[in-house]
Order: structure tokens, then sequence, then C-alpha cells
């Protein structure tokens, strides 16, 4: 088959394991063999019988990745934009460029976060970008604000924000157009708890986040259905022995997932190493939270109404100084979890890949290296530097071997 691709000879991530000298076999954009080396391995069976090879027969030009890593590609279920681009505000091709910005870093499934706003115009914001998740350029929508607690603000603008309203958080889902995955909000504030019930009865993931809640409040608000920690530790109250507040509630209960920027900025890695460790891998999201300045450098920029000052990669308000965002890439976030904080690479990996695709419901095409998913790759150095991207079975970056 013309676009048959054989990676051969990397260590290549498998939700059972890591494979020495592996081979990721892909036809049609699909992975149709995972396999050791050696003789064909009953495990990599390929789907869709008559006209695929059989699974494990890497006969065909290989490329030989020996000393590189292959890993599933990463999902970003928290991202603002990049490349200049802001998926708020920018024009459609503008919110492209931003997806192909990360997609060079190795994202290769995306939801595009928005910033408060205006409900009329989040509501049409949300009608345009459900017409690029139709293309599939993005995989949905992640509202971020209004409903959040001017106490926790952080980056939004205090003006425009509100109580959670069912019937406004309602307005949005139906401008999303089935592609609403997930509202963050302040489930203390008046309509918290309804808007979570009504989140979840839509199979909209209500993440708690720029929170002033207790560990009372925030238990009250899993129990009706909340399901992530949007960017734990961030914009919410510290932990503290007399007032847990959120960040015990969200890492103790098995039902939650917690985002994690993993920048060197936002957490110190005690921190993550915190949050991994009572959480457990099977609970952690690494997001990058980025905003234009991602994969583009430093200047000044608009985070929905309000400027920001983007220096040595550090984005802050013009006013008061927040952290505003950052400029992560998912790589980078990898090679630091990897390099700096020693994470075993399995877990790395369900952070950045299985887990948020599991949340965000598309497990069945993305998010691990499996026969019948889509051939969405990522290819690193042995110092967990990225030299390669697949998407769809598609080289974005096809790896410049030595
Ligand atoms: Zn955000």
């Amino acid at each position: 088959m013309a676009d048959r691709k054989v990676l051969a000879g990397a260590r290549v991530v498998l939700p059972t394991g890591i494979v020495d000298d592996g081979r990721v076999i892909v036809e049609g954009g699909r992975i149709t063999g995972v396999t050791p080396a050696g003789p064909a391995a009953p495990a990599g069976t390929a789907p869709g019988g008559a006209g695929h090879a059989p699974a494990g027969d890497a006969s065909g030009p290989a490329v030989d990745l020996t000393g590189h890593w292959v890993v599933p590609g990463f999902v970003d279920m928290h991202n603002h934009g990049g490349g200049g681009a802001s998926f708020t505000s920018g024009t459609v091709g503008e919110v492209l460029k931003g997806v192909h910005t990360h997609r060079l870093h190795g994202t290769t499934t995306i939801v595009a976060s928005t910033v408060t706003g205006e409900m009329d115009f989040l509501a049409h914001r949300a009608g345009e970008l459900s017409e690029l998740a139709e293309q599939g350029d993005i995989a949905g929508i992640h509202f971020e604000g209004p409903f959040i607690s001017p106490c926790r603000k952080g980056a939004h603008s205090e003006a425009l924000l509100r109580d959670p309203d069912p019937a406004e958080v309602r307005k949005l889902i139906d401008a999303a157009r089935g592609h609403a995955r997930m509202v963050t909000l302040a489930t203390e504030l008046p309509g918290g708890i309804d808007s979570v019930r009504l989140l979840a009865e839509h199979g909209v993931i209500a993440a708690i986040g720029h929170t002033d809640a207790t560990y009372e409040q925030t238990v009250e608000a899993i129990d009706a259905g909340a399901t992530v920690a949007t960017h734990l530790y961030n914009a919410m109250p510290a932990l503290g022995h007399r007032a847990p507040g959120p960040i015990a509630a969200l890492l103790e209960d098995e039902r939650v997932t917690v985002e994690l920027i993993n920048d060197g900025t936002h957490l110190h890695p005690a921190a993550l190493e915190l949050a991994f460790h009572h959480a457990g891998p099977e609970r952690v999201a690494f997001i990058t939270d980025a905003m234009d300045a991602a994969g583009f450098g430093d200047g000044v920029y608009h985070l929905g109404p309000l400027e920001v000052e983007v220096r040595e990669g550090v984005a802050r308000l013009v006013e008061g100084g927040s952290i505003a965002g950052s400029t992560l890439t998912l790589d980078t976030a990898f090679k630091r979890a990897a390099t700096i904080d020693g994470l075993p690479v399995e877990s790395i990996v369900r952070a950045v890949s299985a887990n948020p695709a599991k949340l965000l419901g598309v497990d069945d095409r993305v998010g691990s290296l499996e026969p019948g998913k889509d051939a969405d790759l990522v290819i690193l150095d042995d110092t967990f530097t990225l030299v390669g991207v697949m998407r769809k079975g598609e080289w974005v970056i096809e790896p410049q071997l030595r």
C-alpha cells in the first residue's frame, strides 16, 4: 500500500508498558500494528480483516528510529491559543495557525479554550468554533469563565464575571452544537451546583476552577458531578491544615482528574510530585493553558480585553501582574516531567495523552498507540526532545535522523 509506513527500532510506549525495539505500522491514517521486534505478535492483530497486512509484518521500507521513543500524540484539553493567535478572538485562519503551532509541538488533539467575555460574544464564538470542531481541526470547546469567582479571577476581566446560571450555561452548550467539552466554574457561587448538574446531564465536563470554595463546598460539587480540577493549585485557595480547601478535596476523590501546568512557573516540582503521588498517574492531565505567545515569542498580547506582557516566556497581566496563562507547549511539559521531575515515562504518557483523551470521550480514536486508532504519534530522541510528529498517518514533522 502506497501510504504504508513502518516505524522500527524505537522504544514504544503502549498502554501495557514500554516495548524496546518495537514497531508501529501505519496504513490509511491509522495504526494497523504495534509489535515487539521478531515474529508477528498476536497482540498487534489489525482490525478490518482482508486488505490489511498481518500485524507485525514489517515488510516495505522502514523508518529506523533506533535510540528514539514513539509515544502517542498529545491531547491538550485546556489551551487558549498559540503562534500569535487567540482561540477567543482570532479569525478562523488565526485559530488554525494556533492549532498548527501546537501540532508542531506534538499536540495532535486540541480543545480550544475561551476566556471570560460577554455572554452574547461567547455564544457567537461557540458557533464559530463548533464549525472547526465539525471539520476535525479542534476536539471541541472549553469555556473558562465567565462563571468564576472575582476572588480568584486570575487573568479574567472582573467586570464581565457572573454567577453561574443554569439557563446561561445551557445557552453556551446549545451554541456549541454538541461540541462543548468542558466548562470551568466556581461551584460555590449561587447557581453553581445546579449548573454542575446541568453540565453532567449534558455530558459536558464540569471543571472546578478559579474558585474560592471551601473543602466542604468542593466535596458537594464533586458529588453533584464535577470531574475535573482546572489547573490544580492555581486560582484557588492554598492547602491549609485547618482549612484544606479545594485542593485536598480534588486530590483525594477518585472521580476527579486534576489538570497541571508543568511549565516551572505555575507549579513547584514538589507540588507536581505531591499531586502525582496522591492522585496517581490515572488522574492527572497535563495541560498548557497556553495563550497567543506560545510558540511565538515575547511581547505584548491580549487575553480577552486585558493586556498581557510576555517576558522570557512568562505571561503576566500588565495591570496587577497576575500570571496570565502560559507559553507552554506539551512537548516541553513532557520533557520537564521526564528530566526535571523524574516521572516514569508511562505516567507522563497517561497525563499527556491517555487521560485527557478518555475524559474528552475521544479515546476510541486517540490517546494511545493501539491498532485501529488514528496514527497520531510523537517521536522523541533520547533526551526527550521532540524530533517528529505524525497526525492521522501524515508527518507534521518528519524526523531528520542522523
Ligand atoms: Zn485557561
